[in-house]
């Protein structure tokens, strides 16, 4: 048993740190002011290999491993959620498909311009009345010669208002829940396919989320993913159940940047004659968030590790994302708490973090799905 990064991975957290130290930290206040994501990004870190940092160097990836993309996220968070989570759509849910089940025609147009980042990818499942029931869509894809016409709604898409193409989920046989849906590649500028809302949320500012409609948005047949009709279900559940290890660094790098601050804050105020630090109350509550992220950091190397060696993980994913999620929760709160009123003034950065990271027991399966997962696979 080996729990030291490789050299190749410790090579990689350090250049990743400074790239997101030195290029991505000086545009945060204004994307999350702005809501809007700094775009140039996308080019800048394909360029280096960083933004689909798993994908084989031949198309453009980094040739990484599964934690090679976890140091990445976790590095990324620890700048910005918002930030990280566009780009986590770009590494993970929006070409992931494509790698995966792709053709070698939609890998050249549509996967290779992704990972160099000259084309922005969106995925495109939840509905306005289907959320965790993601069985339930009612996205309709239907065959027309050598098209498929798409109609239907979805929502809080990450990167829908910037993205050049979408994976989009569509029932092209809703007779078969769950097992009669596809996957399609609907791109920019394709009549019919529209983004009548940019959506205002709490945190995660600089990601631009969006509502899309399709209607009547006629694609060719050939940007189904996959050389048949169904199967698209197991598609998704593959690039969520890879998501929801990924997802565990995104609270570790969240809860370690609320962390360093909080340390710094407690270490500088100063009540009843001492720095907080010193109060047991303190110290106590610093000890314990410190425990919970080497373990939550230590646990998702642990599943990335099982997931490259190809063992089953549709068990420890959502144990992954659920434990971390959770005890972000408690991390966040004790954060805030040590900060005191200073705390919840939009001027100290720990309330972006409170706000950014609230959102990890929610978006790509609540909690209580991985529970419900995790029940299930333990047979029960
Ligand atoms: C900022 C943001 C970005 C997102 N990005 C994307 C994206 O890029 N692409 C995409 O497709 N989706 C995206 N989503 C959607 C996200 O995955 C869903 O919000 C999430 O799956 C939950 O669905 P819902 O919001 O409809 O909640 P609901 O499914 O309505 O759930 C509401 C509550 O009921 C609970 N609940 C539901 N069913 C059960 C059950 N069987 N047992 C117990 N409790 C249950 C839930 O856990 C939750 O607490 C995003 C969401 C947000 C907020």
């Amino acid at each position: 048993m080996d729990f030291e990064l490789s050299e190749e991975n410790r090579i990689f957290r350090e250049a990743i740190r400074d790239f997101a130290q030195k290029e991505i930290a000086p545009l945060v206040d204004e994307a999350e002011e702005k809501n809007e994501f700094p775009r140039q990004l996308f080019p800048m870190m394909g360029a280096q290999g960083f933004l689909c940092p798993r994908y084989p160097v031949e198309l453009g990836g980094g040739g990484g491993d599964k934690i090679t993309e976890c140091i990445m996220v976790e590095e990324l968070n620890y700048v910005n959620a918002g930030i990280a989570g566009s780009l986590m759509a770009q590494s993970g849910l929006a070409t992931q498909p494509i790698y995966n089940y792709g053709s070698d025609e939609q890998k050249e147009k549509f996967l290779i311009p992704a990972i160099q980042g000259k084309k922005i990818g969106a995925f495109g499942l939840t509905e306005p009345n289907a959320g965790s029931d993601a069985a339930s869509i009612k996205t309709r894809a239907v065959r027309d010669g050598d098209s498929y016409v798409i109609n239907g709604t979805k929502i809080f898409i990450t990167n829908g208002p910037i993205c050049d193409y979408v994976v989009v989920a569509a029932y092209t046989d809703p007779t078969k829940r769950g097992e009669g849906i596809n996957l399609f590649i609907v791109e920019k500028g394709t009549p019919g396919f529209t983004v009548p809302r940019k959506l205002d949320k709490v945190g995660n500012r600089s990601i631009e989320t969006g509502e899309l409609v399709f209607e009547d948005c006629r694609v060719p047949a050939k940007n189904m993913i996959g050389d048949k009709e169904g199967g698209g279900f197991a598609q998704i559940a593959s690039t969520l159940l890879s998501g929801r290890i990924t997802y565990g660094s995104r609270c570790v790098g969240n809860a370690q940047a609320a962390y360093d601050m909080t340390v710094k804050y407690a270490k500088e105020r100063v009540q009843f004659g001492k720095p907080i630090i010193q109060f047991q109350a303190t110290r106590f509550k610093l000890a314990e968030i410190a425990t919970l992220i080497d373990v939550m950091r230590t646990y998702t190397y642990r599943v990335a590790w099982m997931h490259d060696a190809g063992k089953n993980v549709k068990r420890e994913g959502p144990m992954v994302k659920l434990f971390c999620a959770e005890n972000l929760q408690k991390i966040l709160s004790d954060c805030m708490q040590i900060h005191g009123g200073y705390g919840y003034m939009m001027e100290y950065p720990i309330q972006r973090f409170w706000r950014d990271g609230r959102l990890f027991t929610i978006t790509e399966g609540t909690s209580e799905i991985q529970r419900l997962v995790i029940a299930r696979e333990s047979g029960y």
